[in-house]
């Protein structure tokens, strides 16, 4: 994960690059924010710091963020770094000897399957068995204590990620609190999770809070910077559709990640809702475009014959890349079917 790859929280982000520029790192840290930009954000933390080539940006709107291509960076990326320990909330079993350790290969396909997004009730869903406990256990705590004991294997940063501390029971709660007291050297602790509510003030007290926007308003700006010219773009195209420009275009929106995806087409539907309001109330709508005459033109394509079917042609794009479609075919097929439905006016 890279901090290119998350949408919005630049400022935190140039914030944070800068304190492991400077060799401030707490060893200890939560990263408070909404699920789907949490995890992000962790992963993109420890990728920077550790990667062996990290960029800098010339007054760039992200000042900086790691290469993406050295060992550690892809190790990291697909999550096989040997000195990144994971815990997280993991069904109930008999035997005291199951811990987050043996959901390991399970979570790592869940961080990456769903880009380290997923809230806890997509963990749950994942499982797919009928799980209402999800919890951080005193057997996880005593995994934390072993890997943390470890020489790290690589000569760099011991990291540990507890994700939903929240969910951690008292006994795992006082193992952890130990660990954050005595702190060994080159070992970093994030914890991620939405919210602190219920978490010992002990451990509060112990960890220094990294606040992330909520995500509704960071998309507002986000997606009108991102999203406004590639959405103008496409929709020019969906009039002559001229096969060879309309597919770069899906390429290029097949080539953001996937929450990306998944905000590209709630924030285009949401865009047809305005259109069809102010056509219907004959009102202009500004799409952005830098062209008037296609701000004028376009609301009008949007009527009553046809805004329920490109809800619904939204939606089934959402679901698709929701459930891991080819991202190039969902883009292919919800192009043809909203020029479609913009013949229907
Ligand atoms: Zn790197």
């Amino acid at each position: 994960m890279q901090f290119k790859d998350i949408v919005g929280q630049r400022d935190i982000v140039n914030r944070l690059t800068s304190v492991i520029d400077s060799g401030r790192v707490s060893h200890a840290q939560m990263v408070l924010g909404d699920a789907s930009v949490a995890m992000p954000v962790a992963l993109a933390y420890l990728q920077y710091l550790c990667c062996e080539h990290p960029v800098h940006h010339e007054g760039g709107e992200l000042r900086a963020d790691a290469c993406g291509e050295c060992p550690s960076c892809k190790k990291l990326a697909s999550l096989m770094h040997p000195d990144l320990h994971l815990i997280f909330p993991n069904p109930p079993n008999g035997s005291s000897s199951v811990s987050a350790a043996d959901y390991q290969p399970q979570y790592r396909d869940f961080l990456l399957e769903r880009h380290a997004a997923g809230s806890i009730d997509d963990w749950h869903a994942f499982l797919g068995t009928d799980i209402k406990t999800l919890m951080i256990r005193e057997r996880d705590a005593a995994h934390i204590v072993e890997v943390l004991n470890m020489k790290p294997y690589e000569g760099g940063w011991r990291m540990l990620i507890v994700w939903k501390p929240t969910r951690m029971n008292s006994a795992a709660a006082n193992e952890l609190l130990k660990t954050l007291e005595e702190p060994l050297p080159q070992t970093i602790i994030l914890l991620v999770d939405d919210t602190d509510e219920g978490l010992l003030a002990t451990i509060k007290s112990r960890v220094q809070t990294l606040r992330l926007q909520p995500v509704a308003a960071v998309r507002s700006q986000a997606e009108r910077d991102l999203f406004g010219p590639l959405l103008v773009g496409w929709l020019r195209l969906l009039f002559k559709l001229k096969m060879k420009e309309l597919a770069a275009q899906v390429d290029k929106l097949a080539a953001l990640n996937r929450e990306q995806q998944k905000f590209f087409m709630q924030y285009a539907s949401g865009v047809m809702r305005e259109c069809f309001l102010s056509n219907a109330a004959g009102l202009p709508c500004n799409l952005g475009s830098g062209d008037e005459r296609f701000d004028a033109q376009f609301p009008k394509m949007i009527t009553v014959n046809n805004i329920e079917t490109i809800d619904t042609i939204f939606d089934d794009a959402l679901y698709a890349i929701d459930r891991n479609a080819n991202a190039k075919i969902a883009f292919m097929e919800l192009s043809f079917r909203m020029s479609k439905a913009l013949k229907k006016r």
